[in-house]
């Protein structure tokens, strides 16, 4: 999820649970956007830029697949065992039980993680199907994710799932181009042909990788 959502998501939370506490309501806020400094610091650790403007302009592309000629540089996963809910949660959880006035930057930071969650990481089919190989380059030696494609889930690494984003929306709009051809040449000689005649081959709007933030 990106800043801007964890800012409204950690500020509804704040309204609803602690409308009457000023302090306790920005605490909250803090909690659920703070978490997401670990993005920040692992980027200016390994690119050696610590400038904050530079760290936004990596986030601005940092998600997006590589077009031919683009070399610029990019740094792998940037989350830290703060965003690895197994061992992050019970931490939190054990702060706020010994620290009640922790708790409601606690609630803020364990909203950042559920909204964090990449869901389709859970499907152990998928999983299983893999079988601990990437199922587009067959490696075993990279990170890999669960990545949805419309209703169907596949195994990747993140090379792998930037190059099939990369190929897919090419092809999409390839195939939007040349749909919409024919179709303006014919609205102009005759309106009444402009509705998809029944069994044409419509093209649905190109559908997005769902991957994780
Ligand atoms: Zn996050
Ligand atoms: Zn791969």
């Amino acid at each position: 999820m990106r800043f801007h959502e964890h800012l409204a998501a950690g500020a509804l939370l704040a309204l609803i649970r602690h409308r009457r506490d000023r302090a306790a309501a920005l605490t909250c806020i803090a909690g659920a956007v703070l978490l997401d400094l670990d993005h920040y610091v692992l980027y200016a650790w390994r690119s050696g830029d610590w400038s904050p403007l530079g760290a936004w302009r990596y986030d601005r592309y940092r998600n997006h697949p590589p077009q031919p000629g683009d070399t610029r540089p990019r740094f792998g996963s940037l989350r830290s065992w703060l965003h690895w809910p197994w061992l992050a949660v019970p931490l939190w959880l054990l702060l706020a039980a010994g620290v009640p006035r922790a708790r409601p930057f606690v609630a803020g930071m364990l909203l950042h993680l559920l909204l964090d969650t990449h869901w389709p990481q859970f499907d152990r089919a998928a999983w299983r199907r893999a079988a601990g190989r990437c199922e587009y380059c067959g490696s075993a030696h990279f990170e890999r994710d669960v990545y949805a494609i419309g209703s169907s889930r596949a195994v990747w690494c993140a090379d792998c799932a930037r190059a099939v984003v990369s190929r897919r929306r090419r092809s999409d709009l390839m195939a939007s181009a040349s749909a919409q051809r024919p179709a303006a040449v014919s609205a102009a000689a005759a309106p009444a042909a402009r509705a998809p005649a029944p069994g044409s081959r419509h093209r649905p709007p190109p559908r997005r990788v769902r991957r994780p933030a």
